[in-house]
């Protein structure tokens, strides 16, 4: 099923970054190690001096990195970290694809110059899934299935649109509510579209839909531009 799939991609995400986040911690070890080594062999004060600082920011790097894996584990808060969208969604074709019916065509277009996001990772990636499988279960029959991220301004703005089923008005009004759905009892819980809403107000981004029944749905993702994130991530580190 479809959640067993975001799940098991949740998971491999997850092993991604913990065995690379294992070896970061390798690589900050022996950083720590060689600052050691050379203060043991330091002649002078100011050497031991230097090999104490480099010791202390690989130590940092060390808390870093654990909280940074834990967070992960326990799936807590986001991690959020600078990425090309260009690169995430790429890496995503795959299985947009293998979550579409046999005969929906896939188009992805990414457009030159994109602007990097902030975001966690596997929450950007669930988001494109939960939209991604909206668009599977509007399409029965087959259809078209587009991506095309773009940059307004200094934001990403990504629009995925499908030419299923559609909605009328007072389905479109209700889209963003936690349990609104349409979908039989055990086939949807209603909470895609409104986890897509949360994360991207969280990191200062917006969603918006627009469709026409048996026409198609776009659901457009804006994300926060470049220089509100970074002074928000200033803001929170002091
Ligand atoms: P769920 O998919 O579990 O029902 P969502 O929050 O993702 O929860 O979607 C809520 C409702 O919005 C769906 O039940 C469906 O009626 C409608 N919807 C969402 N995406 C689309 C789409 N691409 N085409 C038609 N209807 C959609």
């Amino acid at each position: 099923t479809f959640a067993q799939l975001v799940q098991a991609q949740k998971m491999e995400a997850v092993g991604r970054l913990a065995s690379g986040g294992a070896h970061d911690f390798g690589n900050v070890l022996s950083v720590a190690g060689g600052y050691v080594r050379r203060g043991l062999h330091s002649g002078g004060e100011a050497q031991m001096r230097e090999s104490l600082v480099g010791i202390d920011s690989a130590v940092s790097r060390a808390n870093l990195l654990t909280r940074r894996l834990l967070s992960l584990v326990r799936q807590e808060e986001g991690v959020e970290e600078w990425f090309d969208p260009g690169e995430a969604l790429t890496a995503l074709i795959p299985m947009i694809r293998q979550l579409m019916g046999p005969d929906v065509r896939v188009e992805v277009t990414l457009n030159e110059n994109l602007p990097s996001i902030f975001f966690d990772r596997m929450q950007f990636d669930l988001m494109i899934l939960n939209v991604v499988a909206n668009a599977d279960h509007a399409m029965p029959d087959g259809g078209c299935f587009s991506l095309r991220a773009r940059r307004n301004g200094s934001r990403l703005v990504l629009d995925l649109a499908d030419t299923g089923a559609g909605m009328e008005d007072d389905v479109l009004a209700h889209l963003f509510e936690p349990f609104f759905t349409t979908k039989p009892r055990g086939q949807g819980s209603g909470l895609g579209l409104s986890v897509v809403r949360d994360l991207l107000q969280r990191a200062g981004g917006t969603v918006s839909a627009e469709s026409s029944a048996r026409i198609g749905t776009t659901i457009s993702m804006r994300f926060a531009d470049d220089l509100a994130e970074v002074s928000e991530a200033r803001a929170e580190s002091c």
